[in-house]
């Protein structure tokens, strides 16, 4: 049976990041991916019919890893992407929306507009109080991480007397519109340290929108540079077990029986996948207990296409105070071969996950008309993307039981967002994880 220098379990950007440099250093590498295609969360497949993705992302200007990624694999990343300098947030039941600039440097001007404008949803006073949550906020990040990860972001806020107004119209968007949680149920040490990285590279903040399905853009010319470097990726290849011996993990075994030795095992799943292969053999073991114990949560989003656009750009839209967390119009960027299309991510996502698709469909025009949408009159098709154990979650006290990615079991590493990185649960995060698991080998 062939010998591989290192197995990989999972084609998301933390398994095809390790690939990559495993390969550089002339490992021999296999990936195995259990779905028929590769990118895990960042992939975008055809669903009866119709183009869907796992869900709008956005690239920010200050990640550092993953345009490293991408240069080594010959891409530079302003091909890849559309920029925003600003984002937008739409008001319940008024049917306004206020512009926020994100850019030091690419908007100042929408930045400063944004700061000072806005006064008919933020005071002079709501934002002062902002100011000063901040300001804290980024303080107790440095000072006391593991307290902050103790407070809810609600609490937090309350605490540093936030307005209800600055809590609806700049922290909500900041909180359910990223990771689609409530704020009373976002740990403040997450909802901080995600804009920790942009302080110190504050020049480069941007958003970029991606300018194709992201299984084409991202993940596939991955793959291709690893296949060059004769690693092999296989899909449709689920992992049901580790092969574990006295010395440590040999292999892997597939779902099929086939088994795969190899030097290392680089478990790349997300976390309700690698729990499931790591409980039959290390159920017990205490290195684990805390990875165990760290919850999943699902992502719903609803994707739909119409006869033109819903929304005037593609900008990244938040729906304060509704299910719409966050959303985008996507027919000028990602996805041009239809004249519109919207792309939505609900909170929050428990409640979405068991209802029935028509349901979801009525219950998001509704809401949405009182954001002054109307997602009825033009609409040709939607799909529901819906996982239950999508991410970790980041909900307070979680961060603690996040594993590092080197273990004491000889030949096993591990990988993935919900491992220990700064950037939490994003594709930086991803493959961050990604270059320590193959360090790890490497050193
Ligand atoms: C709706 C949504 C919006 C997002 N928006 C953004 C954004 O705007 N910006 C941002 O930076 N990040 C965003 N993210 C987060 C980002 O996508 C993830 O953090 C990142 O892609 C995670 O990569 P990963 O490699 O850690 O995990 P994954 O991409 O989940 O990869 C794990 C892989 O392992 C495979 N696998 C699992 N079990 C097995 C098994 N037994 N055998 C074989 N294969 C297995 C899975 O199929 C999967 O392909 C978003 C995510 C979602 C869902």
């Amino acid at each position: 049976m062939e010998q591989f220098d290192a197995i990989i379990v999972g084609s998301g950007l933390a398994g095809l990041t390790a690939a990559v440099e495993l390969c550089d250093r002339g490992k021999s590498v296999l990936v195995l991916e259990k779905e028929k295609v590769i990118g895990g969360r960042t992939s975008s497949w055809d669903e009866d019919g119709m183009l869907v993705e796992s869900g709008f992302h956005r690239h920010i200007g200050y990640y550092k890893a993953l345009p490293y990624i991408l240069k080594k694999v010959g891409i530079n990343v302003d091909s890849l992407v559309q920029w925003e300098e600003n984002v937008d947030v739409r008001i319940k039941g008024k049917r306004d929306v206020a512009t926020f600039g994100v850019s030091p440097i690419f908007g100042p001007i929408d930045l400063l507009k944004g700061v000072l404008g806005n006064n008919e949803i933020l005071s002079l006073k709501d934002k002062l109080s902002l100011m000063r949550f901040f300001m804290s906020g980024f303080i107790d990040y440095l000072s006391k991480p593991h307290i902050l990860d103790q407070w809810n972001v609600r609490d937090y806020a309350k605490k540093h007397h936030v307005s209800e107004d600055a809590l609806h119209y700049a922290v909500i968007p900041l909180s359910a519109g990223i990771f689609f949680l409530p704020p009373e149920r976002y740990s403040a040490k997450v909802f901080f340290g995600l804009f920790f990285p942009a302080i110190p590279r504050f020049y480069r903040m941007r958003i970029g929108a991606y300018l194709g399905g992201m299984t084409e853009l991202l993940a596939r010319p991955i793959a291709h540079y690893i296949e060059g470097k004769k690693g092999i990726i296989q899909t449709n290849a689920k992992v049901h077990n580790l092969i574990v011996e006295s010395t440590g993990v040999r292999g892997v075994i597939l779902e099929d029986g086939s088994r795969y030795e190899a030097k290392h095992v680089i478990l790349a799943a997300d976390l309700g996948g690698a729990k499931k292969i790591l409980k039959k053999n290390f159920s017990s073991h205490p290195l684990f207990q805390s990875l165990f114990q760290l919850p999943t949560m699902p992502a719903v989003t609803i994707q739909m296409e119409f006869l033109k656009p819903v929304l005037p750009y593609d900008r990244t839209t938040f729906g304060p105070l509704t299910s719409l967390a966050s959303f985008a119009e996507q027919s000028r960027s990602t996805f041009t071969h239809v004249p519109g299309r919207l792309s939505i991510i609900l909170t929050p996502p428990e409640k979405f996950l068991v209802m029935e698709k028509e349901e979801i469909l009525k219950q998001v025009q509704m809401e949405a008309k009182e954001l002054g949408l109307d997602l009825e009159t033009n609409l040709t098709n939607y799909r529901i993307v819906s996982r239950s154990e999508d991410f970790y979650s980041l909900e307070p006290n979680h961060d603690r039981l996040r594993p590092n990615q080197r273990t004491d079991i000889s030949g096993l590493i591990l990988a993935g967002d919900y491992t220990k990185q700064p950037y939490y649960a994003t594709m930086e995060g991803a493959v961050v994880s990604g270059l320590k698991a193959a360090s790890i080998i490497l050193n």
